[in-house]
């Protein structure tokens, strides 16, 4: 009999665990779909675990695992990957911003053979014009880099078996769930699905966290800004190249440049790009430092008494 994984990543979301798994329960006992709801609390500061407990209590098909700090939603979700052990995933916001209706839909379209069903928002919901007008920005300069539409994207999909396994065998530790489903390819369908509201407790996101999400994943992606580095530079060095003739030329018809001024700026200039480039480099750099120590993603410091085998600690990924 196909099963069906739900994997819920939850930051302080003690007021939406209890109501969450209620409404989810109630509609996949509705549908007749063979279910386990995972919660996974991001290090959570308030009693989101406990909640989590507690409806793993009462609920056999509940299971929840705490980290030991703080991971970032990336982290979460991956986790949940790990503790699924569905033939099916879906990963939503436990938030219900992610409206469960569609949920059968999905379910029907895996059954009907496909591999990874995409939730694809109609609309934002509602949002700050300055959260608006950046996220906007950032998926645009994201669908540029890697070549896909990313706009309407989201995290709220299902994923097959083997696409779980595919991601979960990835050996990267910076990554970027949303579009490594599009990276991975297989058979692919789009459910479109309206953003609701947030219920209780509030988004998450600052905007310097967005803003570090968003250059943490354009680079974790795409290798381009590197490569408008040499474009700067070679924009520059054609630059250079016409105002050296005209400066030789000034010089032996004996009317030389006259003053620092035109040193001073060219100086800063190109001070500037140099410091951009290797700002740009750096940031890779220390991408690839993080990659290389090999960390885990994540540390999982308890689970609920229904995970089976030993999963404390992201490094059995
Ligand atoms: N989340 C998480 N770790 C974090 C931040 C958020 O697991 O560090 C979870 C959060 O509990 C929620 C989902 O990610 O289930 C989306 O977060 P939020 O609702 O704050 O974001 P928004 O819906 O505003 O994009
Ligand atoms: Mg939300």
């Amino acid at each position: 009999m196909a099963f069906l994984s739900i994997v819920l990543p939850s930051y302080n979301e003690e007021q939406n665990i209890a109501h969450t798994a209620r409404v989810l329960s109630g509609l996949l006992v509705q549908e007749q779909i063979e279910y386990e709801l995972i919660f996974v609390s991001d290090g959570s500061r308030d009693g989101t675990y406990q909640e989590i407990l507690k409806a793993a209590q009462q609920d056999p098909h509940i299971k929840g695992a705490e980290f030991s700090r703080n991971f970032g939603k990336e982290a979460s979700i991956f986790a949940g990957l790990q503790l699924a052990t569905g033939n099916a995933v879906i990963v939503m916001d436990c938030d219900l911003q992610h409206p469960p209706q569609v949920i059968p839909q999905m379910w029907k379209l895996w059954n009907e053979g496909y591999e990874v069903v995409e939730g694809i928002k109609l609309s934002r919901g509602r949002e700050g014009l300055l959260h608006k007008c950046f996220a906007g920005a950032f998926y645009r300069i994201m669908s540029g880099l890697i070549k896909m539409d990313m706009n309407a994207s989201s995290d709220y999909k299902l994923l097959d078996r083997k696409v779980v396994d595919v991601l979960l065998g990835l050996p990267e530790k910076n990554t970027f769930f949303r579009a490594l489903t599009f990276w991975a390819g297989f058979k692919t369908v789009n459910v479109e699905y309206e953003v609701q509201e947030r219920m209780y407790g509030e988004s998450k996101w600052s905007f310097f966290s967005l803003m570090r999400y968003a250059i943490t994943n354009a680079t974790s992606f795409s290798t381009l800004p590197l490569q408008l580095v040499t474009v700067l530079g070679l924009v520059s060095i054609l630059f250079s190249m016409g105002l050296a003739v005209q400066t030789l030329v000034k010089y032996l018809t004996g009317t030389a440049v006259e003053g620092f001024t035109t040193v001073i700026l060219l100086i800063l200039i190109i001070g500037g790009f140099i410091m951009l480039s290797l700002g740009v480099i750096g940031h890779y750099i220390a991408r690839i430092y993080e990659e290389v120590k090999g960390r885990p993603r994540y540390i999982i410091s308890r689970v609920t008494d229904n995970v089976q085998g030993n999963v404390t600690g992201g490094w059995k990924r």
